[in-house]
């Protein structure tokens, strides 16, 4: 089965459209998220309106979507992303509010495992170093293990035949064989499909990734998309400026 992986949407619709569109057109079958579903953007219902209408999806909350909730603290978050926070609590509609509120920010299903940020605490460690991916292991059953929550498109996994050694790489758009066991299952490993909303690599198109069950590959996908379009909405929201600067840096 073919699924497309989304993460970190953060409320950019233009964003988002780009890479729904590229990914039915490539004819995925099913749909992980990865959490921040809102925070940051100006169109916190449209990104939501839109993901709830997915078929076949799996799906869990990020830590910006918590602090929306006021399940979370706002002294975790700097000031702009806490204002933003604080804007969309007046900008998201019930529905969607209730639609947030019934995610888990873990999930394990029969197939695979989502953290927004680690399996030890996942609405707030950043996966990025082969230690942290090291301690996490003991946690997760189902592999792979998807997350976000660093906006960067990330993969770790021991070095083949060595459990000693930790492999970490940033993914480009090349296809990635994903190890396995003796059994067929698929060994320890953690992808980042990057950010769809607000990629932080210096590479401003927006970020997903393409997971293939059967032949175990993944595949980061970069897409361009308006970025002017959702500043000029950042702006009219009153939103804080570095919020629309940084989308153009990939930042
Ligand atoms: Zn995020």
């Amino acid at each position: 089965m073919i699924y497309g992986v989304i993460s970190d949407v953060h409320s950019n619709h233009e964003a988002l459209s780009a890479v729904l569109g590229c990914l039915e057109d490539i004819g995925v079958e099913g749909w992980i998220c990865c959490g921040d579903l809102v925070g940051y953007g100006p169109d916190p219902d449209a990104c939501l309106d839109r993901i709830r209408a997915l078929e076949n999806l799996s799906i869990i909350c990020g830590n910006h979507d918590l602090a929306v909730l006021e399940r979370m603290d706002l002294e975790w978050f700097n000031p702009s992303a806490r204002a933003a926070v604080v804007w969309t609590r007046s900008n998201i509609s019930g529905v969607n509010r209730a639609y947030l509120e019934g995610l888990t920010a873990r999930l394990e299903t029969a197939k695979f495992t989502l953290a927004h940020g680690t399996p030890r605490n996942p609405p707030e460690e950043y996966l990025l170093s082969p230690s942290q991916f090291r301690d996490n292991v003991p946690l997760v059953k189902t592999w792979p293990l998807f997350v976000g929550h660093s906006h960067m498109p990330l993969l770790f996994c021991y070095a083949p035949g060595d459990e000693e050694k930790i492999e970490s790489r940033f993914l480009d758009d090349q296809e990635e064989t994903l190890p396995r066991v003796e059994s067929g299952a698929m060994a320890p490993v953690a992808l980042n499909p990057g950010s769809v909303g607000q990629p932080r690599d210096q590479d401003s198109r927006a970020s997903c990734g393409l997971y293939d069950s059967d032949k175990g590959t993944f595949r980061v996908l970069r897409v361009p998309y308006d970025i002017g379009a959702v500043q000029a909405k950042i702006r009219a929201a009153g939103l804080p400026e570095y919020l629309a600067l940084r989308l153009a840096y990939g930042q």
